[in-house]
């Protein structure tokens, strides 16, 4: 057995890139996952698109599993390989479906009666299984056991002759959380829920259009930003679009739901460089972090600064909002590095042994002890999820000798699983759950000075600038935004 200490933040989502009408699809594609790999890197794959000797459109595929550099290491794979003018693209996690198995690495392809199609899914389905079952009593054979394969069943099954037509049809009848990235023969498609549960966006770069799960996919590009998919919004890129007025656009249904973005994107998943849901993720970050020393600062104990660190790199910029907040309030305190975090761990593996578990953080992180060594030190880090790699963290940070250690954590406890995307451990796993919330024996098991999270209502303060009600906040309080099958297991599908 393996222990594989990378696991400890909140996991999954994926991240999804398309462009149409470009030369270069392929590179672009590749560039376009190499910006989003925090989103997913268990596996990437591209498809793209190109018209064959006969004027027959072409579907060619590359995926593969690890980092996109990996995957594609041979640059020959897209030059020579995967020609064509579009392509589209995913990182992934896995949610549904085995992380294990290479068939569920998307994007996935098939041909059907109007031509060939594929797709690339970020979200997570939740009436996934009643609709495979359905579909297979229907006849239907499943290549994978991922739930964005339903999707591709549902269009290819569709009555309906406009190839838009089927895939709103297909749309309507899934429930949960999708942003996704469809190429059909001369098409570019993206489509979102009806919540806005994740983020997606369309850009422009030279003559081409292209859609990507975040902004800082089309920066790598030189690519400028046109605008978010709007929650239950499908649109369409084709020959015809020229300029942004010309992108087609449809509604999943008349009458929307409050949009419900997941707030974790803003807590720790997207990148701090990206906009999404109308907003710059570094300044909603910051806000948190602000929130987090307004509502829970740290005093100096003598007549030192007071030392902020983050846990790098997702909270680094929470730890900004966090020390220009408590500078506000008139307490004296630094910004500093006190974690040094390796990059290069990759894949590395820990084999299990006395230690293992050390190890895995000692091989992530290590101290700058002078920075820390007799001083009061607040630790900011966006969340917790099984709290073992904090509590190893704090005794590390121990080690160096400060006076005292306060945690501060930029998000409400996790208590629930999220149905989403997110790959939480089940709940019983929750550091949080297995506490009851109970904030002193937290702090108690953690070991350190003090301890405190933001609340829900401070949480939602900090980001109320996009709206307060616009968010899905369900790991957090239980009030999940659609009906979900309290038995669902993010393994249902496996065969
Ligand atoms: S339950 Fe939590 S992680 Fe899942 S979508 Fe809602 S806010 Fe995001």
């Amino acid at each position: 057995m393996n222990f594989n200490f990378t696991s400890e933040k909140p996991r999954c989502f994926c991240g999804v890139f398309g462009i149409f009408d470009s030369p270069t699809a392929s590179v672009e594609t590749y560039y376009g996952l190499h910006a989003l790999q925090h989103r997913g890197q268990e596996a990437c794959g591209i498809v793209s698109q190109h018209i064959n000797g006969n004027g027959k459109p072409i579907f060619i595929i590359h995926k593969g599993e690890g980092l996109v550099s990996e995957v594609f290491e041979d640059a020959s794979i897209l030059s020579n390989e995967l020609k064509g003018n579009s392509a589209i693209g995913h990182n992934r996690y896995s949610t549904t479906g085995s992380s294990n198995s290479r068939k569920n690495i998307q994007p996935f392809i098939v041909n059907y009666r109007n031509g060939n199609l594929a797709i690339a899914h970020n979200g997570n389905l939740t009436n996934a299984k009643e609709l495979r079952d359905e579909l297979v009593n229907e006849g239907a054979i499943f290549q994978t056991t991922s739930d964005s394969e339903v999707i591709l069943h549902l269009i290819a099954r569709s009555r309906l002759e406009n190839q838009i037509d089927q895939i709103r049809e297909a749309i309507s009848k899934i429930e949960g959380a999708f942003s996704l990235v469809i190429l059909t023969d001369d098409k570019l498609i993206a489509a979102r829920d009806q919540y806005g549960f994740k983020p997606l966006s369309i850009g422009k770069l030279k003559d081409s259009f292209l859609v990507a799960s975040e902004t800082c996919a089309f920066d790598l590009l030189l690519a400028e930003f046109v605008r978010e998919v709007q929650p239950g919004e499908i649109i369409a890129i084709d020959k015809g679009t020229i300029n942004h007025d010309d992108i087609k656009s449809f509604f999943i249904k008349e009458n929307l739901p409050q949009s419900k973005h997941c707030i974790f994107e803003y807590i720790y998943f997207s990148r701090p460089d990206s906009f999404i849901y109308g907003h710059n993720v570094d300044k909603m970050r910051r806000r948190l972090g602000k929130a987090l020393a307004r509502n829970h600062p740290v005093y100096n104990e003598d007549d030192n600064k007071v030392i902020v660190i983050s846990v790098p790199d997702s909270s680094n910029t929470t730890a900004l909002g966090y020390r220009t907040e408590l500078e506000k309030l008139g307490i004296d305190c630094r910004l500093e590095i006190g974690l040094i975090r390796s990059h290069y761990i990759g894949r590395t593996f820990i084999q299990p042994g006395q230690g293992n578990r050390e190890i895995g953080v000692r091989i992530k992180f290590n101290t700058v002890k002078g920075v820390l060594e007799g001083r009061t030190v607040v630790v900011v880090d966006d969340s917790i999820v099984r709290g073992t790699t904090s509590k190893q963290l704090v005794k590390l940070i121990r080690e160096a000798n400060p006076k005292s250690i306060h945690l501060r954590i930029s998000s409400p406890p996790i208590v629930n699983p999220c149905y989403y995307g997110m790959d939480f451990p089940s709940k019983e796993e929750l550091f949080a759950h297995r506490y009851e919330s109970n904030i002193e024996e937290m702090r108690k098991y953690l070991g350190v000075d003090s301890l405190h999270y933001l609340t829900i209502e401070e949480m939602l303060g900090a980001v109320s600038e996009a709206g307060e009600e616009n968010f899905c906040h369900a790991c957090f309080s239980g009030e999940y935004p659609t009906l979900v099958d309290p038995n669902f297991k993010k393994e249902i599908y496996e065969l």
